[in-house]
């Protein structure tokens, strides 16, 4: 099946918006296994809308159009819509009702105006189905061997409507389709493992999977790998991918934090909740980030009993209890000082863990034992001496500061 988006609004050609529509849209129709085959983006100008909806028309099985149904000067996708169909536009009597009892049911008047009136007119011959969220109906057209779908622009309605209304009808389309390929598809996460490196390990293993197409993802500090399988049955993909995706694990051993939608710290703090461990941290070059991404998710407190950002040494003393000759003899990006700041944190915090990261984030600092990118991580624990990694990191002072977050977070895992 050919599926084209055209999404149509001045707003998406001058910079004003970003085109979410269409993303949604090709990752909701590719859990359906269809690949989009062209997304096309006009202004509000007639001929080019109208030029546009033929040419798609012209190559596809379906088109999806967005924008320009609602009651403003700028909406007159329908309009085009007609003159490409080469056919009148007419007021349905279904959409005048719907609009009305909708208008009614918020005590506007009832009495509607010349563009609340235009979202009735339809092209003739298509089929108007009601907008649970919005005003302006979803229309479907039928061009030559191809389906057109006007849908709103505004997400909210944009998302109601294709969840609703259009997928179901491509999915029983879908089903029909003679010898229809079917799909399973796996995301699995890893994080400390260089794309290249994830690449050189995984990639031998395509051969023997012929029917696993593998994809990669770079999503600092992660990378993903995509593994998507194609076969005539359903089980036979499902088979297809299970195959893949254990020899990927195989070798990609504890790398692999989770799969599909699981993320790095919800999966962290389940694996130290069902542990009965509780965790502090004490973040200097990090400023709070590793905090952060553990208190973003709910419910956290169980594990996650608190941090401390100790930027300064003055703080580092004050608040963690990092000795001043530690200090003094090692500076404060050291491993004496990283170790210090993991057992001072802990004993404050009364936790089965803690954690620490100091480093130099850059632009400035450094010395030339531990230029800029070098970061001292450490975790404490009970029953276990202290350990300390040093990284040398680079891409910038945002990037060194996800990596030795994620990398500090990493310590518990390993
Ligand atoms: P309305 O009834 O609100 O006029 P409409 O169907 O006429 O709806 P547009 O006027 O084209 O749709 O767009 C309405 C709003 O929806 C835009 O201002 C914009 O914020 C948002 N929008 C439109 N197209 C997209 C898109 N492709 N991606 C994300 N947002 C969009
Ligand atoms: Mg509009």
């Amino acid at each position: 099946m050919r599926v084209e988006l055209l999404c149509t609004g001045d707003e998406l050609v001058t910079g004003l918006i970003t085109d979410t529509n269409s993303t949604f849209l090709e990752a909701r129709l590719f859990d359906l296994g269809v690949k989009v085959n062209r997304v096309v983006v006009v202004g509000d100008v007639r001929p080019d809308i109208t030029h546009a909806l033929l040419s798609a028309a012209s190559r596809a099985d379906v088109v999806v159009v967005c924008g320009g149904l609602g009651p403003t000067a700028d909406d007159f996708t329908l309009e085009c819509a007609a003159a490409a169909a080469g056919v009148p536009l007419e007021e349905d009597a279904g959409v005048l009702g719907c609009l009305k009892e909708r208008y009614a049911a918020r005590g506007m008047s009832t009495d509607l105006n010349p563009g609340q009136l235009r979202m009735a007119r339809i092209p003739r011959g298509s089929e108007p189905v009601r907008n649970p969220v919005g005003s302006a109906p979803l229309v479907i057209l039928t061009l030559g061997g191809c389906r057109l779908f006007f849908l709103p622009g505004v997400p909210r309605e944009f998302k109601a409507l294709l969840d609703g209304e259009v997928l179901p009808r491509i999915r029983t389309w879908l089903e029909a389709e003679p010898g229809r390929t079917h799909r399973a598809f796996r995301l699995l996460r890893t994080v400390g493992m260089g794309e290249s490196v994830l690449d050189q390990q995984v990639m031998p293993l395509a051969p023997s999977h012929p029917r696993v197409v593998f994809g990669f993802r770079t999503h600092a500090p992660e990378n993903h790998l995509k593994l998507m399988a194609d076969a005539p049955s359903q089980a036979e993909a499902d088979a297809a991918l299970a195959a893949a995706e254990a020899e990927c694990r195989r070798v990609l051993g504890t790398s692999v934090y989770g799969a599909d939608g699981e993320e790095y710290a919800p999966v962290l703090l389940d694996l130290l909740g069902r542990a009965k461990a509780t965790l502090s941290a004490a973040e200097s070059c990090t400023g709070g980030l590793i905090s952060q991404q553990l208190t973003a998710v709910p419910g956290a407190s169980n594990v996650f009993m608190g941090g401390a950002v100790v930027y300064t040494e003055k703080m580092k003393t004050a608040w963690v209890g990092v000795p001043p000759e530690v200090l003094e003899r090692h500076t404060a990006v050291s491993r004496e000082t990283a170790i210090a700041m993991a057992e001072g944190v802990r004993a404050a915090c009364g936790t089965t863990y803690g954690l620490s990261v100091t480093g130099y984030a850059g632009p400035g600092g450094g010395t030339p034992e531990d230029p800029v990118g070098t970061v001292y991580c450490a975790l404490a624990g009970a029953g276990m001496s202290t350990r300390c990694e040093r990284l040398t990191l680079t891409g910038g002072r945002d990037l060194v500061r996800l990596f030795a977050a994620s990398h500090t977070l990493e310590m518990l895992r390993q």
